[in-house]
């Protein structure tokens, strides 16, 4: 047995004695009923209100759904500027014999906008981020998925890892049939450590390792191959059919995700991505011309644009957003924005 803290929390829709009672019973109910609790084991459970509802009836709720022997605890808070209005939440703190990552914290009614990731586990909400190199695709990505506790799958390491082998082996890279020959050779496994991913290639780690400016080079090269695109396909669409994701690369939301429920195309001057990418490359300490830098970018998206099989195309029902004279924080904000509207 362990001692935890679950959190919940529901809104009410009127100031009343009989509304606040039923909705507090509704939201301890559920936070038993998912949690497999055994009200005798619930140490304590303290209450707020948002400063909008002025009566509770903590005492009431608890004992009308037969828990008769914990401490209690009930305070109204602070108004908070933009706070969900009428919102009741609790915290119960109880012993119980599940590991900590199988708690169910438990968010109903309007309350679920305070957590869409926990609203939405296990529906599969997918956004997709494409654009071309340097757009800012996996920065914002991150930011994104820490922010709302979503999955950030980053595909472009996936053709990473499929090139690092063959440099490793001496395959050259547009030696098509011999990568097709070597593809069962080729384990390309993930898993995510506080929602970020790390890439493995037959189970060594090379999530460091694949961030090379010649793994950048060559990939768009293998990327080209359909049999490599085909391997990579059903890992992507399982991970998104598992998890709420945000999963960036250059076919995510013509291809390999065509019904994700939210789409965005992140484009930027050419000067600006080159910059970028040198800002990058100097805080790795790594040598480069920009010029240079500049070139294989340019090089990069024409391949990714041209190529006959799932090529870098912003789909239909994409949101464009130029982030040239954007900073990192604001284009995240957007992404939010809009996310968060798709969800409600
Ligand atoms: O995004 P990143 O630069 O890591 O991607 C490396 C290369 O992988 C891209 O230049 C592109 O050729 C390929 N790629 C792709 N389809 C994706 C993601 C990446 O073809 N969905």
């Amino acid at each position: 047995m362990n001692i935890y803290s679950i959190r919940g929390a529901i809104t009410i829709e009127e100031n009343t004695k009989e509304n606040i009672v039923i909705n507090t019973e509704m939201l301890l109910n559920e936070i038993i009923e998912k949690n497999n609790i055994n009200k005798e084991n619930i140490i304590n459970i303290v209450f707020s209100t948002t400063n909008d509802i002025t009566k509770a009836y903590p005492a009431i709720a608890t004992r009308n759904i037969g828990i008769t022997d914990c401490a209690i605890m009930c305070l109204q808070e602070m108004y908070v500027e933009e706070s969900l209005p009428m919102c009741i939440r609790v915290m119960i703190t109880v012993n119980l014999d599940v590991k900590k990552q199988d708690l169910k914290h438990i968010y109903l009614k309007e309350a679920k906008k305070l957590r869409p990731d926990i609203a939405l586990k296990g529906s599969g909400f997918a956004v997709a981020v494409d654009g071309p190199a340097g757009s800012g695709k996996s920065t914002v990505s991150k930011i994104i998925s820490k922010e709302l506790s979503f999955i950030y799958v980053d595909t472009g390491a996936m053709f990473r890892t499929i090139t690092l082998y063959c440099l490793q082996n001496n395959i050259n890279c547009n030696n098509t049939e011999e990568i097709v020959k070597n593809l069962q050779n080729i384990n390309v496994s993930l898993s995510f450590e506080n929602g970020i991913q790390q890439i493995y290639l037959n189970d060594e780690n090379v999530t460091e390792k694949i961030r090379t400016q010649e793994i950048s080079k060559n990939a768009s090269i293998i990327a080209q191959i359909p049999d490599v695109r085909e391997k990579l396909l059903n890992m992507q669409r399982e991970i998104a059919n598992n998890n709420n994701v945000i999963m960036d690369g250059r076919d995510i939301g013509t291809n390999v995700l065509p019904n994700a429920n939210v789409k965005i195309y992140l484009d930027a001057d050419i000067d600006e991505r080159a910059k970028r990418r040198c800002e990058e490359l100097s805080l790795k300490n790594e040598k480069f011309e920009y010029e240079q830098v500049r070139q294989g970018i340019i090089d990069r998206d024409n391949l990714d644009k041209n190529r006959k099989i799932a090529p870098l195309k912003k789909a239909n029902d994409a949101i464009t957003i130029n982030t040239t004279n954007l900073s990192i924080s604001e284009v995240s904000e957007m992404i939010i924005k809009i996310i968060k509207e798709n969800i409600k």
